[in-house]
């Protein structure tokens, strides 16, 4: 008799590693330029006040820059800065030679247009790719800095040789820096044929049932049951909400909006919260500083 092998029901996507790759890549393109004594990509953040976890996202970005040998500035204003004040130090940056890409630290004090201040980087130094001409240009032939989450998905795909094309890809959730510019990416790029929910879509299980590559960026735990997933989807959940509960050993946990659990036991590909989608968001935002420093320094 001879005895079965357990399968795993599914491929785990593991952003870990891929952003681990991502950054061993970097590292070595890094060491080329310096080798060639090209100039070493150079990451300036702007951090307006102190919110503990976008401190916490900015210390994790100069780390990120640190670890693949980057040049990095930090920028710190109280949140008491004006939204005039804030758009000089922009233009300031803007103007720097020496710095190849360049952010703002979302949220910003509500007395500060976010919009206004996104669209005043300049857009070759946008490497968080929020600026209106690099959302536009996801459409055009050649996009240079793409939106950072969006990007890390597309890679994830890619590197897991999932296919895209002529497939049905259901993206829950509209948001500008998510669920809208990777609905496009999905289109331009993957040649899926694309739908998008948000708040207001009527019967959301009917549309998610019918995906063969399902991706959810709501902030909602638990918005997507196994009910509600074709048998066979690839599930790709770039939620993340801090959920608190003497259940966890820290007292809170980092959620996605898929019921992994039960999900996966459907999923031919699924990705984790945390570990999945996460750590692509630094990858691709360090991959589009190497972009922008080749575009204006070859
Ligand atoms: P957001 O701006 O609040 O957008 C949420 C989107 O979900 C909106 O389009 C909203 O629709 C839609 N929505 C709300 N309730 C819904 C429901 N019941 N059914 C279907 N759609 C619904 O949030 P975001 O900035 O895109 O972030 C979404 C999640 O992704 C958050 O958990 C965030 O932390 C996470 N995220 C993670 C990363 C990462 O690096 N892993 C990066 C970005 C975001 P309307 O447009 O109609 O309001």
């Amino acid at each position: 008799m001879s005895a079965e092998v357990a399968q795993s029901p599914y491929t785990l996507i593991d952003g870990k590693k891929i952003s681990t790759d991502i950054k061993n890549e970097i590292s070595e393109a890094v060491a080329i330029r310096k080798k060639e004594n090209k100039k070493i990509p150079h990451l300036a953040i702007i951090l307006v006040g102190d919110d503990g976890a976008s401190q916490t996202y900015v210390d994790n970005k100069v780390k990120a820059c640190k670890s693949v040998g980057f040049h990095y500035t930090m920028m710190r204003f109280a949140d008491t800065i004006s939204e005039e004040k804030l758009m000089k130090h922009i233009d300031h940056v803007n103007n720097d030679d020496d710095v190849d890409g360049f952010i703002v630290q979302l949220p910003l004090p509500e007395h500060i247009s976010v919009e206004r201040i996104t669209d005043k980087i300049r857009s070759d130094k946008d490497v968080d790719g929020f600026t209106n001409h690099n959302f536009g240009s996801i459409i055009s032939k050649k996009p240079l800095l793409m939106p950072a989450t969006p990007f890390g998905v597309m890679e994830l795909l890619r590197r897991y040789n999932i296919p895209t094309e002529g497939k049905h890809a259901v993206v829950v959730g509209a948001s500008r820096i998510a669920g809208a510019p990777l609905s496009m990416m999905l289109t331009e790029q993957g040649h899926a044929t694309v739908t998008i929910c948000h708040k207001y879509t009527k019967d959301l299980a009917s549309f998610t049932r019918s995906a063969d590559i399902l991706l959810t960026a709501v902030g909602k735990p638990g918005l997507i049951t196994a009910d509600m997933v074709k048998e066979g989807a690839v599930v790709i959940d770039i939620g993340t909400t801090r959920v608190e509960g003497p259940e966890y050993a820290k007292g809170w946990a980092i959620k996605g909006d898929v019921d992994f659990k039960n999900v996966s036991q459907k999923a031919s590909f699924i990705t984790p919260v945390p570990g999945g989608v996460g750590p692509m968001t630094i990858a691709s935002l360090l991959l589009n500083t190497l972009r922008a420093t080749e575009a204006r320094n070859p």
